[in-house]
């Protein structure tokens, strides 16, 4: 039993922090109506860069009644506003910059029987996928493809 726990998951020891940071609490209650949230992986990579601005895009500019960009550091370091958002989701969209899925493997971590809609954002554009960095594609390409996978993902909701 302990042999297969420690090969399914690895354990993490996150520092608590007093900290509180008001505009972030005022933000998640304010945003709490909201039927939809939206966290995206943080990748500093290309894949992950597409992916946090397309949620960005979603969020503020695209369908901003319906849905609500989740802090995914806040939400997974933090037991406050963040994570409260994703606990009291209709609906919980995790977009991820690549099959890591490294958003949603967070948060399963720290809200039980969380079941997001997992969408992988580096098969929702055409690219040249031995690309890495964010340097290697324009910033006019970041951002039409950014605001393309964003279309796509508001198209089925
Ligand atoms: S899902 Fe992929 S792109 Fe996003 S943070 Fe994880 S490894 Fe990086």
């Amino acid at each position: 039993m302990k042999e297969n726990f420690e090969n399914e998951y690895e354990l993490v020891r996150i520092e608590r922090i007093k900290n509180v940071c008001p505009m972030c609490e005022d933000y998640a209650k304010q945003q709490s109506e909201k039927p939809i949230v939206v966290m995206s992986c943080e990748g500093a990579c290309l894949r992950g860069e597409v992916s946090r601005r397309a949620a960005n895009l979603i969020c503020h500019s695209l369908l901003p009644e319906k849905t609500v960009r989740l802090c995914l550091g806040g939400a997974f370091t933090k037991d406050g506003g963040q994570r409260n958002l994703v606990r009291n989701a209709e609906r919980i969209l995790a977009l991820e910059g690549c099959f890591i899925k490294c958003a949603s493997r967070m948060m399963k971590g720290v809200v039980d029987g969380m079941e997001p809609e997992v969408i992988i954002t580096d098969k929702l554009f055409d690219f040249d996928t031995n690309l890495f960095g964010i340097d290697e594609m324009s910033e006019e390409d970041i951002k039409a493809n950014s605001l393309e996978v964003a279309k796509r993902i508001v198209e089925k909701l």
